[in-house]
C-alpha cells in the first residue's frame, strides 16, 4: 500500500456524507473553472427548504403523523425539477444534496430546470396501499403552493412510481379551481401514461444509462455485445439498464438488491429474474438458477461494467480496491464517494458520473411536460431517439471539457454545467 492510500483511509474513519459528497465535487470543478466568488456563494446555498409535518389516518383507525422535505436548490435556469422518494433514512441534508445534484444534472442536459428534491421520511413496505395513498395525498397538501406546473414539478425517485405521481397531480388538481384543473397536468412528470405520462418515461433512466455506456465503449474502442455486467438494485433503473444491456449483447453475471445477491457466471437472464423477483414480494433471494453470495463479495466480481442503480454512497474507500470492472455506470444519485472516486481514477476505472449516466430519466420527464403543456402525445420511438440524441450529446460535451481542462469526467460534467448556470446569471444579474 502507497503512502497516500494510507492516508485516504485514515482520512475517512467516518463515512462521508451525499452532502460533503456534491460539496466538494462542486468546489472542486469550481476551483479548476475559476469560478467567481458570487457564483460560488449561490451555488452553495439552496433557495428554499420546506419540512412539512403532517398527520395520517392508518388503516386501523390510530393516527400518525410523517415528516415531508422538499429541497429547492436553484433556479436560475427554469423551474425547480427532482423527484420525490420514500425512504426511513431521508432527512434534509440528503434532500440538499441531491436537490444540488439535480441542479447540475439539468443543466448538463441543457433542459431549462432548476434543481430540486425531497420526499417522506418512510419505510413504504410497512404501509399498506390505502396508506401510501393518504400518505402520498396528504404530503401533496401539505406541500401546497410549493409546487406547480411552472414553479416546481417533482417526479418519481427511490420508491415512488406513477402510481405516486398520479395521486399527487390529482390531489393538486383538486385543490384548485375548475378551469385551472384542466392546465396543469405537468405539475409532476414520470405519471401512468393513462393519466398524461409519457411513453417511455418508466424506462427512460435506465435506456438511458444504457445510452451512456455505449458512447463510453465506442469511446473506448470496444463492443457492449459479449460484455459482463453486474447490477446493484433491481427497480426502475436497474431493471430498464439490464434489458437494454442484455439486447446489445451483453451479460448479466450478478444481480444485489436490499434482499442478498445472486450471482452466475455465464448469466442470469433479465427477464426470469424480474418474473422470478415479481413473483417472489420484488426481491431476487432465492432465485435458484444463480448462487446466493455474500453482499460483501459482490462489488469484488470480475466484471467490465458495474451498475449501482439503488442508494448513494455503495462504493467507497472499503470496497473501491476490490472493484474489477472497466466502467462504473452511476444509475443511482451520488454512488461512488468521493475517497472511491480517487481511488478508482488512479486505477484508470472509468466512471460515468450520475449527473450525465442517469439523466435518461428526467430528460424525458421535460418531454412529458412539454407534452402535457402543448397537449400533444408522442410516441415512444420518438422519446427513446430524441432521449439518445440528448445523452450522446451531453456525452460528447464532458469529453471535450474533460480533455479542454484535463480531468476527470465527473469533474468536466460539473464544469459544463456550471458555466450554463454562471452565463445565465451573467446575462440576467442578481436581483434588485
Ligand atoms: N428522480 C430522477 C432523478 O434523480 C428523475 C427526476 C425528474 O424526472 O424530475 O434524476
Amino acid at each position: 500500500m502507497s503512502n497516500n492510500q494510507e492516508f485516504v483511509v485514515e482520512k475517512t474513519t467516518k463515512q462521508e456524507s451525499l452532502l460533503e459528497n456534491v460539496k466538494s465535487q462542486f468546489s472542486k470543478a469550481a476551483d479548476i473553472m475559476q469560478l467567481d466568488e458570487g457564483l460560488r456563494k449561490i451555488l452553495s446555498i439552496n433557495n428554499n427548504e420546506i419540512v412539512v409535518n403532517f398527520p395520517v389516518k392508518m388503516d386501523d383507525g390510530n393516527i400518525r403523523t410523517f415528516r415531508g422535505f422538499r429541497v429547492q436548490h436553484n433556479n436560475a435556469l427554469g423551474p425547480y425539477k427532482g423527484g420525490l422518494r420514500y425512504h426511513e433514512n431521508l432527512d434534509m441534508d440528503t434532500s440538499r444534496a441531491l436537490a444540488t445534484w439535480m441542479t447540475y444534472k439539468t443543466s448538463l442536459a441543457r433542459l431549462p430546470f432548476g434543481g430540486a428534491k425531497g420526499g417522506v421520511q418512510i419505510d413504504p413496505k410497512e404501509y399498506s396501499k390505502s396508506e401510501l395513498e393518504r400518505i402520498t395525498r396528504r404530503f401533496t397538501y401539505a406541500m401546497g403552493d410549493n409546487i406547480g406546473p411552472e414553479y416546481d414539478i417533482p417526479a418519481p425517485d427511490v420508491n415512488t412510481t406513477a402510481q405516486t405521481m398520479a395521486w399527487i397531480a390529482d390531489t393538486f388538481a383538486s385543490t384548485k379551481s375548475p378551469d385551472e384543473r384542466s392546465r396543469i397536468h405537468h405539475v409532476v412528470t414520470g405519471k401512468p401514461v393513462s393519466a398524461g405520462g409519457l411513453e417511455g418515461r418508466d424506462r427512460a433512466t435506465g435506456y438511458g444509462v444504457v445510452v451512456s455506456l455505449k458512447r463510453w465503449a465506442e469511446y473506448r474502442g470496444l463492443s457492449l455485445n459479449g460484455m459482463s455486467f453486474i447490477l446493484q438494485g433491481y427497480g426502475k433503473v436497474g431493471y430498464w439498464a439490464a434489458h437494454y444491456l442484455e439486447k446489445y449483447g451483453a451479460r448479466m453475471v450478478a444481480v444485489q438488491d436490499e434482499s442478498g445477491s445472486v450471482y452466475n457466471a455465464d448469466g442470469i437472464q433479465v427477464e426470469e429474474l424480474r418474473n422470478y423477483s415479481r413473483n417472489n414480494q420484488n426481491k431476487i433471494i432465492g432465485y435458484d438458477r444463480a448462487e446466493s453470495i455474500e453482499n460483501d463479495q459482490f462489488f469484488a466480481l470480475k466484471c467490465d461494467i458495474c451498475i449501482p442503480a439503488a442508494m448513494g454512497n455503495q462504493i467507497t474507500e472499503h470496497n473501491a480496491y476490490t472493484i474489477d470492472a472497466k466502467v462504473i455506470a452511476e444509475g443511482a444519485n451520488g454512488p461512488v464517494n468521493n475517497i472511491a472516486d480517487s481511488i478508482l481514477q488512479e486505477r484508470k476505472v472509468d466512471i460515468i458520473p450520475d449527473i450525465l449516466c442517469n439523466s435518461g430519466g428526467v430528460i424525458a420527464s421535460y418531454f412529458e411536460w412539454l407534452q402535457n403543456r402543448n397537449g400533444e402525445i408522442w410516441e415512444i420511438d420518438e422519446v427513446l431517439e430524441k432521449l439518445e440524441n440528448m445523452i450522446s450529446n451531453s456525452f460528447k460535451r464532458v469529453l471535450t471539457r474533460s480533455q479542454e481542462h484535463d480531468t476527470d469526467w465527473r469533474t468536466a460534467a460539473y464544469i459544463e454545467a456550471t458555466s450554463r448556470i454562471a452565463d445565465a446569471y451573467e446575462q440576467s444579474g442578481i436581483f434588485p
